[in-house]
C-alpha cells in the first residue's frame, strides 16, 4: 500500500520524523520514494528571469528587492522572441519545464497579455511552462490557464510563526489566497519555501506541516536552502547543518509522497555528496539556471556527469494530450518566491 496523502499534520507529528535516527529517516523515505517514483529519475526544470530586480518586497533573503544594495540591476520585461530564444536552448539542453520569473509585487492588469503570450509561444515549442510573478487576483490566475500556463510558482516560504522574520510587505494569507486562485483556475502548484534563514527546526518542521496541509499537495515542492546575498538583511546567518537540510528533505518526502520533491536555490554551494544523499531521500526534481543556457557550460557538464556517475537521468516529460507546456518563473534571485 503506498503511503496515504494525508492533509492533517500535527507540528509533534513532523518533529517525530525530524528527530529519528539518520539511518532510518533516509531509509523510510527512500522507500516512500519508490512507491511512486522510479528513483533513477530525476525531473530537470529551467528558469528564467524575464524581469529582474526593482521588487518593492522586503523578502529578507532576495537580492532583487529594490531596497537592498546588492548590485540586481533592475530590467525591464523581456520580450517574447527574447525569451523564446532561451527557451529553445533549454530545450536543446534538455529540460522539460521552462519556468519563467518575473521580479513583481503582482502582475499589473496590462502585463498579463505579453506573459501570456510568452506561455503561449513557449508551451508551442513542445516543454512543460511554470511562471512565478507574485500575489495572482482570481482572474489573472484564469487568464494566465487560458493562455495555456500548466504549473503557477509561489512559495510559503516559511513557517507561519517565523514568516513575520523574513517579510513584512505581504501577509501569510496572502500567500494562501493566491494559490487558492491558481488552484481554481485548474492550474497545478509550484509551492515550497526556504531553508536556513535561522529558522529553529520546529519551524522547519512547521513550513512543511503548512505545505503538508494545503487542499491539495503543491505538485512541485521546491526546497531552497539559503544563498547568503551580501546587502540582504539574512547575509551573514548560521549556515545550516548540512545533514538537517537532508532531515528536511527526507520528511517533506515522507509527508508529500506523490509531490515532485526539488533541490532549487542553494545547489550550486552543495557538494556532490550532499546533493547525492537528497537523492538518496527522496529528492527527484532540480533547477538548471538560466545560465546553464549556454551550450557547453561548466555547470551543465557538471550536472550531466554527477548524474553519469550515481546512474541517474533525466525525467522524461508525458505530455497531456491536446496541452502545451509553458510556465514562466522568476529569477535572479536563485530563491525568489514570489
Ligand atoms: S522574493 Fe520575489 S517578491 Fe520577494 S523581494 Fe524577491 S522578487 Fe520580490
Amino acid at each position: 500500500m503506498p503511503a496515504v496523502i494525508r492533509h492533517d499534520w500535527k507540528r509533534e507529528e513532523v518533529l517525530a520524523l525530524f528527530d529519528l535516527p539518520f539511518p532510518e529517516l533516509l531509509f523510510r523515505a527512500a522507500g516512500v520514494h519508490r512507491e511512486r517514483f522510479d528513483p533513477a529519475e530525476v525531473q530537470v526544470s529551467t528558469l528564467l528571469s524575464v524581469k529582474t530586480g526593482g521588487c518593492p518586497e522586503d523578502c529578507a533573503y532576495c537580492p532583487q528587492a529594490a531596497r537592498y544594495n546588492t548590485g540586481v540591476d533592475a530590467t525591464k520585461l523581456m520580450s517574447t522572441e527574447a525569451v523564446l530564444e532561451k527557451a529553445r536552448a533549454a530545450k536543446a539542453a534538455g529540460a522539460s519545464r521552462f519556468c519563467m520569473g518575473a521580479a513583481w509585487r503582482s502582475p499589473k492588469d496590462r502585463d498579463i497579455p505579453k506573459v501570456a503570450e510568452m506561455i503561449r509561444e513557449v508551451k508551442a515549442l513542445g516543454l512543460e511552462t511554470c511562471a512565478t510573478l507574485g500575489m495572482l487576483k482570481e482572474q489573472q490566475a484564469r487568464d494566465l490557464r487560458a493562455a495555456g500556463l500548466d504549473y503557477y510558482n509561489h512559495n510559503l516560504d516559511t513557517a507561519p510563526d517565523f514568516y513575520g522574520e523574513i517579510i513584512h510587505t505581504r501577509e501569510y494569507q496572502d500567500r494562501l489566497d493566491t494559490l487558492e486562485h491558481v488552484r481554481d483556475a485548474g492550474m497545478k502548484t509550484c509551492c515550497g519555501g526556504i531553508v536556513g534563514m535561522g529558522e529553529s527546526r520546529a519551524q522547519r518542521a512547521g513550513l512543511l506541516q503548512a505545505l503538508a496541509n494545503l487542499p491539495a499537495h503543491p505538485d512541485s515542492v521546491p526546497i531552497n536552502r539559503l544563498v547568503q546575498v551580501e546587502g540582504t538583511p539574512l547575509a551573514g546567518t548560521a549556515l545550516l547543518d548540512p545533514f538537517e537540510f537532508v532531515r528536511t528533505i527526507a520528511v517533506a518526502r515522507l509527508m508529500m509522497p506523490a509531490s515532485m520533491v526539488r533541490l532549487s536555490a542553494g545547489r550550486a554551494e552543495m557538494s556532490e555528496e550532499l546533493q547525492a544523499m537528497c537523492f538518496v531521500a527522496g529528492a527527484n526534481s532540480i533547477f538548471y539556471g538560466e545560465k546553464l543556457l549556454t551550450t557547453g557550460n561548466p555547470d551543465v557538464e557538471a550536472d550531466q556527469a554527477l548524474f553519469a556517475r550515481l546512474g541517474l537521468r533525466p525525467m522524461t516529460i508525458v505530455q497531456e494530450s491536446n496541452t502545451v507546456h509553458a510556465d514562466i518563473v522568476e529569477t535572479a534571485s536563485p530563491a525568489c518566491a514570489a
